[in-house]
This record gives C-alpha cells, structure tokens and sequence, in this order.
C-alpha cells in the first residue's frame, strides 16, 4: 500500500541507505550485476501469472496483450543486456596525439550512483522495469516508483521486488503526488521519468536544483502519413493494431492520420474491417480489447466525439470506462483532438489535398515521439525521414522498432530527452570517464617554460 503521510516515510533516509550501500562498492563487481538481473528474470518468469492478473485487473488487457507489451520485451532486454554486458563496461581505447605520447587513452564507465526511475500508469510493469534493467547493468542503486494509477501492478511490484533483489540497492516507493514529491527533493544523480510533460516539467525543475541529469519520456501527437501508393488493406491493419492496442494508451500510438482524401476513402472501411477482426462486432464483448485507466479519462475521450463526424464506433460507457475504438472524419485542425495527446482509442483523420503537404503539417507543430510513413516508394519514405524530426520512426507499421533492443528509444524536443534500451540504455546510466594513462619513460621539454620561438612553432 503507498505509504501514509504519517508512515514514517522518510525520502531522505532511504536516499542515504542506497548511497551508503553504493559507497561500499558492490555494485561495481559485474558478477553481483548478473545475478540481480538473473533475479529480475526469475521475478517475472515465476510470478508471470500473477503479473497478467495484475495488469488485467488495471486496464483489462488480454493476458496474450499483456505478455506481448509488457513481459517478453523485459526478457529480450535481460537477455540482451546479459548477452552484451561483458562488452558495454570494458574501456574503450581511443588514439592519443603525438603531444602526449607516451600515453593510452581510453574511456571506462562507472555507475552514476543512486538513481530515481518514475514509471507511468499505461504499461506500469514494462515502463518501470525496462529502466530498471540498465540501471542495474551500469551498476547503479535505484529507486522505483511505479504510478498510482496502476495500483495492483504497483503494489505486486513492491511485494515481489524484495523477495528478488537486493534490498539494499532497490527499492520500490509506491505513492502519489506527496511520496513523489518529497523522492523528487532528494539529490539523485539521475532521474528517469515517464510520463506527460505536464510532471515532466516539475521532473525536471526538481533535478535542476541540484543539478542531476535528466530522462524524459514524454508523449505527444504521434502523425501517422498514408501515401496514394501504400498497400492499404495491411496499412490499416498494422495502424488498427498500433491504435487499438491497450485501448489506445500507447505513448507511440498513431495519434492521428494524414493522408488525402481519396486515400481516406479508401483506408477508414479497411481499418474498419481490421477492428472487426479483431475485437468483433462489438468491442466491448471482446477479452481482448483493453479498458481506459479511470472514467475521468473515458470522460476527457468522450468529449474529443465532438470534433468530428464519427464515421466508426463512438460508443462510450464512462462508467465502465469504455470507449469503442473510434474513426473521425472532418476534424477542425483547431479542435482539441487535434490540439492535445489523444492517448485513448480515438482515430482522427486529416484529408490533405496531397500528400506533399505532410511535412509541413508535421514540421508546424512539436517534434513527436514517433512517426509513422506507409508508403511502397522509398523515395517518399526517405525524404519524410530526412525533413521531418521525431523520436522515433517507422515505416509501414507502427510501434514495432520498440521490439529491437538495439534502437534507442527515446523523445526529442516536446517528446521528450534522452533514450534507453540495449546499450543506449547502458550508455544513459552510465559516466564515460575520460582517463589518460601516461608512462615515464620521457618527458617532452615542449609545454615547459621558458618558452622560446622554435617551442612555439612547433
Ligand atoms: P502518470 O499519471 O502515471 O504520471 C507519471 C508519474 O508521475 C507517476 O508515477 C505519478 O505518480 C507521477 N506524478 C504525477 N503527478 C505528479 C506531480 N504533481 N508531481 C510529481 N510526480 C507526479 O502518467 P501520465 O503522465 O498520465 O502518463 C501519460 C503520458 O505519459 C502521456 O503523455 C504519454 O504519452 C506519456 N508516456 C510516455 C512514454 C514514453 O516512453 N515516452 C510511455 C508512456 C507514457
């Protein structure tokens, strides 16, 4: 249960343990690193069952969903990063100048120390642990603070976490704004945050006080281009699977589509006919179509039915927080669909008189955290690549880079700072210390005084 007020919850105290324990060296033997992610893996493999539950019980995701998105990924990062470890901390020699020779040069990682890892409510196991997996292989303390939003993963997390890994090195905090808060006081030597840029913003006001670096992923508007060539019937299959998934709570979801109208014509019946396929006629009979997290976010997506003409679904029970997986057309460029993070199960879509004018749609608004091309002309892919910034990218289907471990992940710009997964993830919690080694067996005269012209030629 997250702590009461008058717990006994004392932020401060428990930063000082992690850091005591930090100070004692532990962490840097790589051995002890394997084996707390060994047990991170037995975590999860032993109480898979348990986890499904949980994640149901949150946002009524299919156990088939919630294994997909939120357990197997944290497997491949485990076996990624046991595969990789050896490699990523071994000092990497780069070439010294001629100046100051005799010397080898190289840099050598070393773990930032006690850590802070704030998750968010959408997928509360995946978002918490997948940080926590190169925060431990860089040899870092942590602390974890799954969202309140999610409560029974939240609390399955904190019961479990001790049982596998070292107490002293990781803890889980549950709570809200006030526990939060009063973590966010501590001098941390990095926080990674996921979440909106709402708290974002608070995030990072706290860690500038004592000046801690920063991750943070964010969200945004994610656009998702269907040009005239793109072979439309698995367009709208892949962009119904990417937009539906967990009833619409994905950070990288497509937000909304652009494309021009006799495409839309085109791909709003096949995305229609992709959702029947999956979900049946009746979504809300399906097991395996997800839930919104609280009615006051089944509200917030009810009110976005006004913005346009719906011409599928539109059905919500706020109550049961349902809200059918939904296509508007005739959207106003101005209305709140189009203004705010849709972050639900409701599809815009934009008509544009050619598909050229994409770019500049993109490019006038925030740098996204994903963008979605489906088009059958590399030309085309490639140039929208090249004009068009985002986090993240892909081309003709949605959500699938987060299955590399090898692609960063992370936002740019209002989508969000840094990135993580496989090394990049390694690289993130990790100093790359700059060290010269230099030998004794001579001394160049050249940088001592006195100087004279030839020294200075030189
Ligand atoms: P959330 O409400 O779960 O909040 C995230 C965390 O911030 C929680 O742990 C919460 O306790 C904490 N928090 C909330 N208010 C706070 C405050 N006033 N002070 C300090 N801490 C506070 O999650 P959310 O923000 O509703 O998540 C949705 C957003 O997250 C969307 O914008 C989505 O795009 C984004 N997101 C991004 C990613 C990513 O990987 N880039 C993933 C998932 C979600």
């Amino acid at each position: 249960m997250p702590p009461e007020p008058d717990s006994g919850f004392d932020a401060a105290a428990l930063v000082a343990g992690l850091r005591t324990f930090f100070r004692s060296g532990t962490t840097a033997d790589i051995g002890w690193r394997r084996r707390q992610l060994e047990q991170l893996r037995s975590m999860l493999s032993e109480n898979e069952a348990r986890f499904l539950d949980a994640l149901a019980q949150d946002l009524h995701k299919a156990p088939q969903e919630g294994y997909m998105t939120e357990i197997s990924g944290l497997y491949e990062d485990i076996a990624h990063t046991l595969k990789y470890l050896k490699k990523w901390v071994r000092p990497r020699r780069v070439p010294t100048p001629l100046i100051a020779q005799p010397a080898k040069s190289y840099t050598l990682p070393e773990p930032l120390g006690v850590v802070l890892i704030i998750g968010a409510w959408n997928y509360p196991l995946q978002l918490l642990l997948s940080p926590l997996v190169p925060a431990i292989a860089a040899g870092n303390c942590a602390v974890l603070k799954p969202s309140e939003l999610a409560p029974a993963t939240s609390r399955l997390v904190a019961e479990l976490l001790p049982r596998y890994l070292d107490g002293d090195a990781f803890i889980c905090v549950e709570g809200a704004v006030p526990e939060t808060t009063a973590l966010l006081e501590q001098r941390w030597d990095h926080i990674f945050y996921t979440g909106g840029g709402q708290v974002g913003r608070i995030v990072m006001a706290a860690a500038a006080k004592h000046l801690t670096p920063v991750t943070l992923e964010l969200g945004g508007k994610s656009p998702c281009i269907v040009a005239d060539d793109a072979n439309i019937a698995l367009a709208a299959r892949r962009i119904a699977w990417g937009k539906f998934l967990n009833a619409g709570q994905t950070c990288i979801a497509p937000d909304y589509l652009l494309c021009s109208k006799t495409t839309a014509d085109r791909l709003l019946p096949e995305i229609e006919k992709s959702v029947r396929a999956m979900f049946g006629d009746d979504p809300r009979k399906s097991p395996d179509y997800g839930r919104i997290v609280n009615s006051r976010h089944a509200h917030r997506l009810a009110s976005y039915l006004s913005d346009g003409e719906v011409v599928f679904g539109g059905q919500v029970d706020a109550d049961a927080r349902y809200v059918a997986p939904t296509l508007l057309r005739n959207v106003g460029v101005e209305s709140a669909v189009m203004q705010e993070e849709i972050f639900g199960p409701v599809l815009p879509v934009v008509e544009l008189n050619d598909i050229s004018e994409a770019e500049a749609f993109v490019n006038e608004r925030e740098k996204p955290l994903a963008l979605y091309v489906f088009t059958q002309s590399d030309a085309t892919a490639d140039h929208l690549l090249a004009r068009c910034s985002s986090g993240n990218a892909c081309v003709n289907d949605c959500v699938m880079f987060m299955a590399n471990s090898a692609l960063p992940f992370g936002g740019v710009g209002a989508s969000g700072m840094g990135a993580y997964h496989g090394e990049h993830g390694f690289r993130t919690f990790s100093h790359f210390k700059a060290v010269m080694k230099r030998r004794n067996i001579f001394d160049l005269s050249i940088r001592y005084a006195p100087f004279s012209a030839w020294k200075f030629k030189l």
